[in-house]
């Protein structure tokens, strides 16, 4: 008889999806040609639409909820990894149409692994997770847009959440002067802590859109969007860089061509689910070297995976600071 695991399962009902702390056969999971055991995953935002069905993120029922993991693997198919090897899930629809990281065992393609960098444990790897890795690409996306720290400032929204954490830590480490925006101004300390030079009230940035304002900064990381992400292009300096990767405000843009045509601003979009392989390779080899691992593991709340169903809710709502690792074994 095929083993089972606990995981937390959404199904649907009458009343549409709802997750719940559930158990799972290994028989049952889909195809890939490597089995892992999971040992942590982590809270995204979109891991909370996810559970709260605030959003059809999950798009086959039943399914093992959780946008990504680490962990060991148990049996592989792929030549790159063997048993034993720490690897990293992120994205590649895991949670949204393929069984995701909210389990102690994940069955996934070889080529979505990435290995885990030596310089992290795995409840390492989960402290970053979606959310980090996403600032990774944030940061390379304005790093190809040619911003260095001598260009001026660099702007983060969103800045107590987890994208948001982890891009000021990151930004901080390389050289450039981080103004972050928030609307929890209680948290100026901890945001100091991570690097942050300056706080601003993230009403500040939702105030009526105006095409062009006084130039603020050289760069943003946005995991904001509408209002907000309008304001900040319009306050970009000249050829400056903006690195869209979020919704937490809303997904509409009330923005003008001005910043793109008056000022050379370039607005770079960011996509971490089917982000190529050999880009998401550099970004977690980038990670290993560019994030300070005492400021990281500083932004980390530590949860057992019943306590998802809780933090969900919360992490919609803003609530939730910095980065949540999920012990999926406790
Ligand atoms: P978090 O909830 O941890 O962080 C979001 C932060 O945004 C909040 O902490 C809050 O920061 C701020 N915020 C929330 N609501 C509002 C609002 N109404 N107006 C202004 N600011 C607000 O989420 P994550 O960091 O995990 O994700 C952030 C965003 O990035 C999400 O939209 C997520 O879907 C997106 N994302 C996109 C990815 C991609 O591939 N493009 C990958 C990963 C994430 P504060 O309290 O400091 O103001």
């Amino acid at each position: 008889m095929s083993e089972k695991f606990r995981c937390i399962l959404v199904t649907k009902g009458d009343a549409g999806p709802t997750a719940a702390l559930s158990e799972f056969s290994e028989a049952d999971l889909m195809e890939g040609d490597v089995t892992v055991a999971v040992s942590h995953s982590t809270l995204n935002y979109k891991d909370g639409l996810a559970i709260t069905g605030a959003a059809p993120v999950v798009r086959k029922f039943p399914l093992i909820a959780g946008i990504d993991f680490a962990g060991k693997v148990v049996s592989s198919g792929d030549a790159r990894f063997k048993p034993g090897d720490g690897v990293v899930c992120n994205g590649w629809g895991m949670g949204e149409t393929h069984h995701g990281g909210y389990a102690t065992r994940a069955r996934v393609k070889g080529e979505w692994l990435v290995p885990l960098p030596s310089a992290f444990v795995a409840a390492d790897a989960m402290a970053i997770g979606t959310a980090g890795y996403t600032s990774m690409l944030s940061v390379m996306a304005l790093e190809d847009a040619g911003l260095t720290p001598a260009k001026g400032p660099v702007l983060v929204t969103g800045a107590a959440g987890g994208v948001g954490s982890v891009a000021i830590a990151l930004l901080s480490k390389l050289g450039y002067r981080v103004i972050a925006a928030t609307g929890r101004v209680s948290e100026e300390a901890y945001l100091k802590a991570l690097g942050a030079s300056e706080i601003i009230d993230r009403a500040e940035l939702n105030t009526d859109v105006r095409p062009l304002a006084k130039e603020r900064w050289a760069g943003a990381v946005d995991s904001v969007g509408s209002k907000t992400l309008a304001n900040v292009l319009s306050a970009t300096q000249y050829g400056g860089v903006v690195a869209a990767c979020g919704l937490a405000q809303g997904m509409d843009l009330p923005s003008s061509v001005a910043p793109f045509i008056l000022r050379g601003v370039t607005l770079a979009g960011v996509e971490s689910v089917h982000c190529p392989r050999p880009r998401r390779l550099k970004a977690w080899e980038r990670l290993a070297k560019d994030l300070d691992l005492t400021k990281l593991r500083a932004t980390v709340t530590k949860a057992k995976l019943a306590d998802v169903l809780t933090l969900a809710p919360q992490i919609l709502k803003g609530q939730v600071r910095g980065r949540v690792v999920v012990d999926v074994q406790a």
